[in-house]
């Protein structure tokens, strides 16, 4: 056992037990399995602001927003007065409300790919009904998608979302590999696997697909394998591909939403034809987002004699959410996400110097306020790169900055949110510095 497993099982010994106690009743503990991680997670208690107590008292400066959820904290006074005021008028109502209008108006006005948008309940449901608008809308069954990337559990795209490298195949032509048991046979058939960061074997394996494929499925910052950016050409690449293909470029912003006012479209410049958004935008309660160009999105439009795609769903579209995300996007402004950034710069680059200034080697990737870091041998710039990290070390890092009362995501990923001021940044920075230099004895 590494000495800060020892230390982190001093520190949590109720969490230790709850959590032996759930595993009676729910698989592994939890209903969230990539927040597993050994010994045990602590069961969490109460979050205010960037911080967060758990059962033992630990108190933990969060740096995951509930894996970049929370881009305001705990608490915002403008977010709770927005979905106690809606409590009291009511939760979720027979049909449309005040609420979704203007959230809808807001979108529009904001994220520059979006004519028209639709709400639902997850990043997850989203990216399927993303899918499934660009099937109905190209006649197509085929899906292009990023190795490494992970698009909610939707089986169309739950394909290579962390393949062993033993089994991904050639790099700019990976294999198709299963990301889940349980899937419809034929679904790696049906996936076109694309390199990360590789504008030439990616374009070249959309024009292979060119007759069959309806979407080509990528997140601008490729979240799950560690926040890796997009080369902007990449980007530009997969458009002009897709659009001589004849598919629709899908853009999965579930995390990168937060790096500009209008997501990562508007600070690449490049204009997908369907945004997918979850995650921060429903300001801490569950909301899924698809949005797009209007000929597209109007596969959803009941108006129609015979709409191609029904969308219904109880809870679609609920004035709680809707308020709670109104209010996140009205303090999440022009000004405040370039707050964020700047400070995510700040944090990227004295983290990378804690790490080296102890002698380890390893490289800090991320965009906007979103940061990871790789216990790799050289830059970090796919999924592959990323994979042949030494997880270990990443492991001790966690272990080590909880002990340091910091919180960031077991994978070595983190982000900012905007009560994270200086103090809390100095508390960050500090941390890795005792973390590291006991990683490098
Ligand atoms: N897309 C990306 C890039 C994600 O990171 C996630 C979740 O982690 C999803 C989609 C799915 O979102 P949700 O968890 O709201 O279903």
């Amino acid at each position: 056992m590494t000495p800060e497993e020892e230390r982190y099982r001093t520190l949590t010994p109720t969490s230790g037990l709850m959590f032996a106690e759930a595993a009676s009743h729910l698989p592994g503990g939890d209903s969230r399995s990539p927040l597993f991680h050994p010994p045990y997670p602590v069961v969490w208690k109460a979050g205010a602001g960037c911080r967060l107590e758990d059962v033992d008292g630990n108190q933990l400066l969060d740096f995951t927003g509930n894996h970049t959820s929370l881009v305001l904290g705990y608490g915002h006074p403008a977010v709770d007065e927005a979905i106690r005021s809606q409590l009291g008028r009511g939760p979720v109502f027979p049909g449309t409300s005040e609420p979704q209008l203007c959230l809808a108006r807001t979108l529009c006005e904001r994220v520059p790919s979006f004519e028209r948008v639709r709400f639902t309940n997850s990043g997850t449901e989203a990216v399927m009904l993303g899918v499934r608008a660009a099937r109905a809308f190209t006649g197509r069954t085929t899906v292009a998608k990023v190795e490494g990337g992970y698009n909610g559990s939707v089986d169309a795209v739950m394909v290579s979302t962390a393949p062993t490298l033993a089994e991904a195949g050639p790099q700019a032509r990976p294999r198709a590999v299963p990301g889940s048991a349980g899937l419809p046979p034929g679904t790696c058939e049906s996936t076109v696997v694309l390199p990360f960061n590789d504008a030439d074997a990616a374009t070249s394996l959309v024009e292979e697909h060119a007759g069959d494929l309806a979407a080509v499925v990528v997140e601008p910052v490729l979240g799950s394998a560690g926040m890796i950016p997009a080369d902007p050409e990449y980007l530009q690449a997969l458009r002009e591909a897709a659009t001589a293909a004849g598919a629709l470029l899908v853009f999965d912003e579930v995390v990168s939403f937060r790096v500009d006012y209008g997501g990562a479209q508007e600070l690449y410049g490049v204009t997908p034809d369907v945004t997918c958004l979850g995650k921060l935008v429903g300001g801490g309660l569950p909301l899924g987002v698809v949005g797009g160009r209007a000929d597209v999105m109007a596969v959803f439009d009941p108006t129609r004699a015979l709409p191609p795609v029904p969308h219904p769903g109880s809870y679609n579209a609920n004035p709680l959410s809707l308020a709670a995300a109104q209010a996140t996007l009205d303090v999440l402004d022009r000004s405040a996400v370039q707050r964020l950034n700047a400070r995510g710069e700040e944090v990227r680059s004295r983290i990378a110097g804690a790490l080296s200034a102890a002698g380890l080697l390893a490289f800090v990737t991320g965009l906007g306020s979103l940061f990871a870091v790789h216990f790799t041998a050289g830059p970090v710039r796919t999924y592959r790169d990323a994979a042949r990290g030494d997880s270990g070390l990443r492991r001790r890092l966690f272990l080590g900055l909880f002990v340091e009362g910091v919180l960031i995501d077991p994978r070595g990923v983190g982000c900012l949110s905007l009560p994270v001021g200086d103090p809390e940044v100095e508390r960050l920075i500090a941390a890795t510095e005792v973390v590291a230099a006991r990683l490098a004895e």
